[in-house]
């Protein structure tokens, strides 16, 4: 079997209806995994699209305003593959910053990823370990520039995405010798609905691609493969690493 097989894993991915998380879905789809697409809306069109290219999957209604949402999600389930991709972001100026854009981007992009990643890894751990140097699963979570980088009028997402990175570290060091593989991935700037408004700003757009070495913006895809690999048996001896799939934006 290849290395970068996903055959007879269970998945779920959080955010899965549209943009980076749908894309992902369908790169574990594609390499096997039979995936649970779960968003707070329905995730019709993802399961559709998996389906109809002979996968296997199905919906969950999951809403991570909650944090502690997936509390209970993985009890008695074969769960091996976790990602973490539900995220939000909210635009203001430091001084004019609310408590509720504070709260609300905190609770679904770092709360909900830690309590989600602990519902699961409580489950995951309770299976028989796996052979010395074999992984009994992979948590996947989805970090940004901004878990480099300060960026401008958004505090919370990059108070939080700074927060994904040092949680993917701290997991990674607790669950590796367990054989629960933790990492996360950081996107460049791919085109999605959360960055619509750059891209349809000419100027910030034409800022944007300049400074990218790779010299165009990237797609969900780009992310799905990256997904895919550190999920297989080919990532088995990487534990806490972000992943940077940039267009080679760090690298300047
Ligand atoms: P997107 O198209 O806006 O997708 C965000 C996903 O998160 C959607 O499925 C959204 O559901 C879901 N979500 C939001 N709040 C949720 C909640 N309370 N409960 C459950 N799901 C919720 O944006 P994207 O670009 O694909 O973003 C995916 C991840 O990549 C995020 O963590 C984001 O921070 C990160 N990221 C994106 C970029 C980029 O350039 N696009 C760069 C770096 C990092 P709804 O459709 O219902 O809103």
């Amino acid at each position: 079997m290849s290395v970068f097989s996903l055959a007879d894993r269970r998945a779920l991915v959080t955010g899965a209806n549209t943009g980076i998380g749908q894309a992902i879905a369908l790169s574990l789809a594609a390499q096997g995994a039979r995936v649970t697409c779960a968003g707070r809306r329905a995730c019709t069109d993802t399961v559709e699209q998996i389906t109809a290219a002979g996968g296997s999957a199905e919906e969950l209604i999951l809403d991570l305003a909650d944090p502690m949402a997936a509390r209970d999600l993985f009890d008695g389930e074969e769960y091996s593959i976790l990602i973490n991709n539900a995220g939000i972001i909210r635009r203001a100026e430091s001084l004019d910053f609310t408590e509720s854009d504070w709260d609300d981007v905190m609770d679904v992009n770092l709360k909900a990823l830690f309590f989600t990643a602990q519902a699961f890894a409580r489950a995951c751990l309770t299976r028989p370990a796996p052979a010395p140097g074999e992984s009994r699963g992979a948590i996947v979570n989805i970090a940004s520039l901004l878990s480099f980088q300060g960026g401008i009028r958004v505090p919370s997402y990059t108070a939080a995405k700074h927060g994904v990175a040092g949680v993917t570290k701290i997991l990674a060091n607790e669950w590796a010798a367990q054989g629960l593989n933790v990492n996360a991935i950081a996107p460049g700037y791919i085109a999605t609905n959360n960055t619509e408004a750059l891209r349809n700003d000419p100027d910030r757009n034409r800022a944007i691609l300049e400074r990218i070495p790779a010299g165009h913006w990237g797609a969900p895809e780009d992310i799905g493969g990256t997904a895919a690999f550190l999920c297989s048996p080919a990532a088995r001896y990487i534990h806490g690493a972000i992943i940077n799939v940039d267009g080679g934006w760090l690298a300047r």
